[in-house]
């Protein structure tokens, strides 16, 4: 398999698990490991059915000549600059390699981050592992870049290409559409060069997405757990150097001093309690 740099273009031999510190803002953590953060995207084939009709067609299952299964996917861990990608341009229609090369990934990944991952990536990935028989794999958390979107903002397009573009960070490659999906399944070398580099582009983007708006979920995973070591940390990215800003936060029965991250400016509340009752450290 191959392994992409990103800047450089080289290709090295794969690895399945890159530990990677978390976070660029990580030169303070002593030489800790952080959360293995897992951006990902994957490809698939359509699938081909004998159908009446090109409107309001229920094709029912007898139908179906081939099913969905995954073409490629791209990968990569947060803050390291490789990206992998894996396809079955070899493996013709059996995509059982591919699909356990994703898994193996997923397996050691703490954070796993994908635009509509958790409904369309991941529930085609799971049905895809099931159908080889393949057991699921560890457990990990998830940020789902287009939850956030919808969540906590009112972009004019939720897709990726839409957000991209209003931020400013770039945009999805273009392609000449689903014939570059027909030129990849018959083996078209051409085409599956088009198809890697629109898949990487797309983990890519969905990268610098999920780095510009981590600060605004206020339901990323709280990475500070995954180091294991009791420092003061960022709950999202891990760092450990904090702005105080002069306001309190509020649970329902408590007050903390609150704070931005120096690093990836997530505002949190401190550890303390800094009401009078205050006796012991307390998280979010
Ligand atoms: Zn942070």
């Amino acid at each position: 398999m191959k392994l992409k740099n990103a800047k450089s273009g080289k290709t090295v031999e794969f690895m399945p698990h890159i530990p990677t510190r978390t976070d660029r803002a990580l030169a303070d953590s002593g030489g800790m490991l952080g959360p293995r953060i897992l951006v990902f995207d994957i490809e698939t084939t359509p699938m081909l059915s004998w159908h009446w009709r090109c409107f309001k067609e229920n094709i029912s299952p007898v139908q179906i000549v081939k099913f969905t299964r995954v073409l490629c996917w791209a990968a990569k861990w947060l803050d390291n600059d490789c990206v992998m990608f894996d396809s079955t341009q070899r493996d013709g229609e059996d995509d059982k390699r591919c699909c356990k090369t994703l898994w193996k990934l997923c397996n050691d990944a703490d954070i796993l981050v994908a635009h509509n991952g958790r409904a369309f990536d991941m529930g085609t990935l799971r049905a895809r592992w099931l159908a080889h028989y393949q057991e699921p794999p560890a457990p990990s958390r998830w940020v789902d870049t287009l939850r956030v979107a919808r969540g906590r903002f009112k972009f004019p397009s939720n897709r990726l290409d839409g957000i991209a573009r209003y931020l400013g960070l770039g945009s999805k490659l273009g392609h000449e559409g689903f014939q570059l999906w027909l030129d990849c399944m018959t083996g078209d070398k051409a085409a599956w060069r088009t198809m890697e580099e629109y898949n990487i582009n797309d983990v890519l983007l969905d990268e610098e997405v999920y780095l510009k708006i981590r600060a605004w979920d206020s339901q990323h995973p709280n990475v500070s757990l995954l180091y294991g070591d009791g420092q003061d940390r960022c709950v999202v990215c891990g760092g450990r150097n904090f702005k105080a800003l002069n306001q309190k936060a509020y649970t329902a029965a408590s007050e903390f001093d609150a704070r931005r991250c120096v690093t990836c400016k997530t505002v949190m509340r401190s550890r303390k309690r800094t009401d009078r009752r205050a006796s012991h450290a307390t998280i979010a």
